[in-house]
């Protein structure tokens, strides 16, 4: 109906037209039918990330050889980031421009169930279970004491951001140079994101096959980026989305991703005894208890967090 009125819509593929139509669609639904959805935002043509979505019809997108078939497009170059199987079937691309440049296409395929069901452990030993907890500075702390942290190389990607983000807040909007250092920021800025994405995909990897079921706490992330104090650090060192891989990641394999309740006082706790500790202070970095117990306060809790997954997940 609109491509008489908009003839530029001819020029592109008529099934990303139709999945703009079913996300616009889907977006009215859920704002008439779920609370916590908003009325449906404009997308901003020099803000917004810019993608679309087709989908495979009669192999009209195809791989092939290092090219990828497009509708309207043709052959384009790609980098493939893994091998496919031939029985694996494509269903649909999705084309991303990010702000750097570059272009992203990712392939979904439908991959058949006896070979999705071979990924799963086997279950007859012991369910095993892991407590995380979340620090500001560092990632995140395990019940089995463990500790992770990104590597340095992503700090010293992040400072490099900071610098060329303080070098564009000194050049003149709308200048050439200004212009310049933006593109300068989005490249950096991609790179510190794949790079987080890529310490999460494989620390999220290596606890889903070691544990059957991982509690963490419910943080309410937007809260928290609004508590003034820790703003950055948790808007930026994606626990969101650790969490998300964890979650999928485990499913995958039989497990789960269990949320602790919010409230639930894993630092106060004394993971020995159980007495609770109503005055411990964020700067109480070592937990003391009467009973003896001292340790690391952050295991503490990660070790009241596995208890109280442990007692969800039998009762
Ligand atoms: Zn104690």
């Amino acid at each position: 109906m609109y491509k008489k009125d908009y003839p530029w819509l001819k020029e592109v593929d008529s099934l990303a037209l139709c999945n703009a139509q079913l996300d616009l669609e889907e977006a009215f639904r859920n704002h008439r039918t779920r609370r916590d959805s908003g009325y449906p935002k404009y997308k901003s043509k020099h803000h917004s990330r810019q993608s679309y979505t087709t989908n495979v019809v009669n192999g009209n997108i195809r791989i092939e050889g290092k090219k990828i078939r497009l509708p309207k497009i043709g052959s384009v170059r790609i980098r493939a980031h893994r091998d496919t199987l031939e029985i694996w079937k494509l269903k649909a691309v999705t084309v991303t421009k990010e702000a750097s440049g570059k272009y992203y296409a990712s392939l979904l395929y439908e991959i058949p169930e006896s070979e999705n069901q071979a990924k799963g452990k086997s279950k007859e030993t012991e369910t095993k279970y892991l407590g995380i907890d979340y620090a500001m500075d560092g990632l995140a702390v395990m019940s089995d004491g463990r500790r992770t942290e990104y590597p340095g190389y992503f700090r010293q990607a992040e400072e490099k951001l900071a610098r060329e983000q303080r070098k564009l807040s000194h050049c003149e909007r709308g200048s050439r140079n200004y212009e310049k250092q933006k593109r300068r920021v989005a490249v950096v800025h991609e790179k510190v994101k794949n790079q987080r994405k890529d310490f999460l995909h494989k620390l999220s990897r290596e606890l889903a096959d070691e544990y059957d079921i991982i509690g963490v706490e419910d943080i309410d992330m937007k809260a928290m980026s609004r508590c003034l104090r820790f703003g950055k650090s948790v808007a930026d060192n994606g626990y969101g989305m650790f969490r998300r891989f964890l979650a999928y990641k485990l499913g995958e394999n039989g497990g789960e991703l269990i949320k602790v309740d919010r409230f639930f006082p894993s630092s106060k706790i004394c993971s020995k005894c159980g007495r609770v500790k109503e005055d411990l202070t964020l700067s109480d970095r070592v937990y003391r208890c009467s009973c003896g117990n001292c340790m690391d306060r952050d295991v503490n809790a990660a070790i009241n967090i596995r208890m109280e997954t442990m007692r969800l997940k039998v009762s």
